[in-house]
Parts: structure tokens; sequence; C-alpha cells
């Protein structure tokens, strides 16, 4: 087929790169939400040879290239393509997205799971092409706050269920096999019963069937991996989701001339990365290590330049703000908030070149301040932390 991007204003993929202020943004797909060792590698090159050098992890655990050209994308695919990052069947793109509990292993129930469902991906209805699919079969669902239509979880008796987003109980399924068949089924009643008017399973309003009961709770959630060591290997931080492609290569090839031992790497939506078999990493400006790190507080999307929507540079920002105690702050480009779905202490939502504040707000909520400059932005943010 001939290589030419197909620009869409939504849900971008690698065969369909998105048109953004910085030029094409092109999202790819860890299979499995996983990355050998040298196909981290491949990534890190491909971003500094046909993108801008930066990566971005989303919070639906996908990698995002940025900067790329019309004249860059059609050898970047087949770079991708090659190293297996991405599948030479663009129609591979148009199944809905899996999203693994991270710190999954070979031959566990979320891994088995996933394995089977991407077996009979070609069964699963044709879905509006931001449903995502959350396979969460852990001890614990940790998945709950992530963007998911449907989800396969632990349940509070130790079994599995299948529950839709936006009710809080699920279906109970006896084994592996018949989560995977509810789950398909679940999918085909979506469409059937309008899924396409609703985009979205949390805003579609049909009642589920009698054969899909919402009448069992999920085990109690989670924790989400702490920064630090864990018993797969390192768990690190991107900075706002982002890493220079240079500074993800050091973690692998430190400056010293070694290497780690890291072997693969998960990706987590929660702007962090699970280096497998990493027993020690030197340390490297770019990564967040320590849990205690004030960056993990503060929310903010790419904003200007790097998105079109935006009128006011978010990252610089929240470079600055960062530390002013324990405030939860989401910095947007604009009202669509994209770096934040839950509330936050304070957001400030950029609109024609200035911010407005929302208190205990998301980026669409109403503000109680308007159209302040950065300077004023940054002297309300010191009387917020002095008083709260
Ligand atoms: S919140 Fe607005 S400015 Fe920020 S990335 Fe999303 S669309 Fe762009």
């Amino acid at each position: 087929m001939p290589l030419s991007p197909r620009i869409k204003g939504w849900c971008p993929g690698a065969w369909r790169p998105m048109a953004t202020g910085d030029g094409l943004l092109v999202r790819v797909r860890p299979p499995l939400g996983q990355l050998s060792r040298q196909q981290v590698v491949a990534l890190c090159e491909a971003a500094e040879t046909f993108g801008s050098g930066l990566i971005e992890l989303t919070s639906r655990a996908n990698l995002q290239l940025r900067g790329v050209t019309n004249e860059s994308w059609p050898p970047l695919m087949a770079f991708l393509v090659e190293h297996q990052l991405v599948s030479d069947d663009p129609d591979a793109e148009r199944q809905p997205q899996l999203m693994l509990a991270p710190a999954w292993q070979n031959g566990d129930d979320t891994h088995t799971i996933a394995r089977l469902l991407q077996a009979r991906g070609s069964e699963l209805a044709t879905m509006p092409g931001k449903v995502g699919i959350a396979i969460d079969a852990g001890e614990a669902p940790v998945l709950g706050d992530s963007a998911a239509d449907f989800r396969i979880e632990r349940s509070v008796e130790g079994g599995l269920l299948v529950r839709a987003d936006g009710y809080a109980l699920g279906t109970a399924v006896r084994d592996i096999e018949a989560a995977v068949e509810q789950l398909i089924r679940l999918t085909h009643w979506f469409v059937d019963s309008g899924g396409w008017a609703s985009g979205r399973m949390r805003r579609h309003a049909a009642p589920l069937p009698d054969w899909a009961p919402a009448d069992t709770a999920p085990a109690p959630p989670g924790e989400k991996l702490a920064l630090g060591e864990h018993r797969e290997g390192m768990v690190v931080g991107l900075p706002f989701g982002r890493v220079a492609a240079e500074t993800l290569r050091e973690a692998f090839f430190p400056a010293s001339g070694s290497q780690t031992s890291i072997s693969a790497v998960q990706v987590t939506p929660w702007r962090r990365l699970l280096l497998q078999d990493c027993d020690t990493l030197p340390a490297v400006d770019g990564l967040i290590r320590h849990n205690s790190d004030p960056r993990l507080a503060m929310d903010a999307c790419p904003g200007a330049p790097f998105c079109e929507q935006a009128s006011v540079a978010t990252q610089p920002l929240a470079e600055k703000l960062s530390g002013w105690g324990e405030t939860s702050v989401h910095i947007s480009g604009c009202t669509k908030g994209c770096a934040r779905r839950d509330p936050a202490d304070v957001c400030l939502v950029g609109q024609a070149g200035r911010f407005n504040v929302v208190v205990n707000g998301s980026a669409d909520s109403t503000p109680v301040k308007t159209g302040l400059s950065e300077s004023e932005v940054v002297d309300f943010m010191r009387n917020f932390s002095e008083n709260s």
C-alpha cells in the first residue's frame, strides 16, 4: 500500500498519525505492554532519526514519537515494522487496545488472558476507536483509575469477573476461557445496542443484558508500582510522561561504557516504566527515581508548542511549581484536560495565552480566577500553598 500519512484529528496510531503543533505524532502500542531491550533501543533510534527525539508515555500506556514530518513518516513506518514495534497490517490498529496490569509474568492469568484475546481478536466487535480493554487479573485490580471500557478483573471471591465501565460490579465467570468469551459477547452487545452513537461504555445508556448481570464486586484495588526496586527489576518515572531518547538509551548504556542488565521494559499507565531484570541503575538525569520527587504530584499535558489546542506552555510551568507542598496540580493547555481525568487541588487551564484557575476540580470545571499571567499564577500558587 502507498505510504502516505492518514491524518486524523483524534485517537492517532502509527498508521494514522495526528498533526500536532510540532509535526506528526506517531503512537506505538507496545504488544502486551512490553518491549524487548532491542526494541527500546530501536525506538530511541527512531525518535532521533525520524522525529524530534522526544518519547512520550500516555495514560493508556502507549508510547508516542513527536516531530515526525510527512517526509520522515514513510521510512519511520518501515523502521518500526522491521523492529516489530508496529504491525505491517494497518487494520491491526483498529482492534481495541489491550492494557495489561503492569508486572505481569509469563503464564500468569493476565498474560494468558491477553494471549487468548489476541488470538481471538478478530471475533471482537468493530467498535469506536477509543474503546479499550483492561486485563487486570493479578491478585488485586490496579487499573481501576485508568481508562478502559471493558475489564477482566480479579473478583472479591478470588475468581475472575468481566466488568463494563460505568458499573461498580461485574459478572463472575468460571475461568479464563469463559472470561474471554464473555468479553467478546459484551463487545457485540455494545455495538448492537448503539455503542457507536455513545462512543464509550461509560456514556452508554442501554441496560446490561440479562446474561451480563452486574452483581459481583472486584477485589479491593491494589497499589500502583512504586518507584525503585521491584521483584521484577526497577521502576522509574518519566517527568510529565516525557523522556528524551538520549536519556532513555542511557539507562541501557550508561556513559561509563558499561551495559545495564535490563532485558525488557513494561509500560504502565502511570508515567512509569518497569525495567525488567535491572538490578542497578546509574543516576540518569531525566528519569525519576524516588517516590518523594515533587514532579509526581504534578500533571501537565504537552501544551504549546506541541499541541495545536494549547495557547500556553505547560511543562516549564509545571517544573517551576514542583515541590510547593502537598498540593496536587494539573496544568492543562485547554479545557480538554488530557493529562488527568480526576480532579486536582488546583487545575491551571490555558485560554488565549493566559491561565484560568480551578480549585478542587478538573480542566473543564468552572474557574475561580481567569486570565492570569504566568507570574500571577506563581503568586496565586504561593498563597495557596501557604494557606492550605
Ligand atoms: S489538554 Fe488540550 S492542550 Fe493539552 S494536550 Fe490535550 S488537547 Fe492539547
